[in-house]
């Protein structure tokens, strides 16, 4: 099983980048996805809120309430780091256990927006690709997928890790500077290659 560790900033391309790796035949993890799913109801991550913080962040039909979360979030960078230590393990368990269920694959594409941020998954993956993307283009697609402000979508990418520390820290890059077939050119091409990349690691 090889593991490639795909990441990039916001707006990036990391899920257009994703959705044609699966069309070319890879199984896909995404940790936005596993987020996603451990804070249904129920859930395991659910289930921590509710034990940390009482009902503050459940709605009246007892669902998480993700905006107020985000909100809080968002103002409070102890409340981030509280909800983070609570959420990261039961993320990484998550992953892991949905890596084990893939172990007869040769290839997969692990999804993680903060690979070299949390540093958590870099033992995990076999190599790190970056879909890099000059900030012009970021803030384009994010202000027109999001639909927030100019000024909002320059301030979340500059809270995130620059693109310069990225590039210094990714095994292999891509620009995703052109349009979506040139992105799917270059993975083809990237797969083409990878089997002459780092012999595989058990897991
Ligand atoms: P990320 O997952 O990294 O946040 P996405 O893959 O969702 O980024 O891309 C952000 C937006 O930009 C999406 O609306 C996507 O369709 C668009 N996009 C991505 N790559 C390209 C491209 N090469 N050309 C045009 N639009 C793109």
């Amino acid at each position: 099983m090889f593991i490639i560790g795909l990441t990039g900033g916001i707006g990036s391309g990391k899920s257009s980048a994703a959705n044609i790796l699966k069309e070319l035949g890879l199984k896909i993890i995404e940790l936005d996805q596993i987020t996603h799913n451990i804070m249904m109801a129920g859930e395991p991550g659910y289930i921590e809120i509710l034990k940390k913080f009482g009902d503050k962040y459940i709605d009246k039909n007892n669902v998480l309430d993700r905006k107020l979360l985000r909100d809080d979030i968002f103002s409070s960078i102890e409340l981030k780091k509280r909800i983070e230590s609570t959420l990261h393990p039961i993320i990484f368990e998550e992953c892991e256990k949905q890596l084990n269920k893939l172990r007869n694959e040769k290839y997969i594409a692990l999804i993680i927006p903060l690979l070299f941020e949390t540093k958590n998954y870099i033992n995990l993956i076999n190599e790190s690709l970056l879909i890099d993307c000059d900030v012009k283009y970021q803030l384009k697609r994010v202000i027109k997928r999001d639909g927030v402000s100019k000024a909002l979508a320059i301030k979340i990418i500059e809270n995130q890790m620059s693109r310069d520390e990225k590039l210094l820290l990714a095994d292999k890059v891509i620009l995703n500077d052109g349009n979506i077939d040139n992105l799917g050119t270059q993975l083809k091409k990237y797969l083409s290659l990878i089997h002459i990349s780092e012999p595989t690691r058990p897991y």
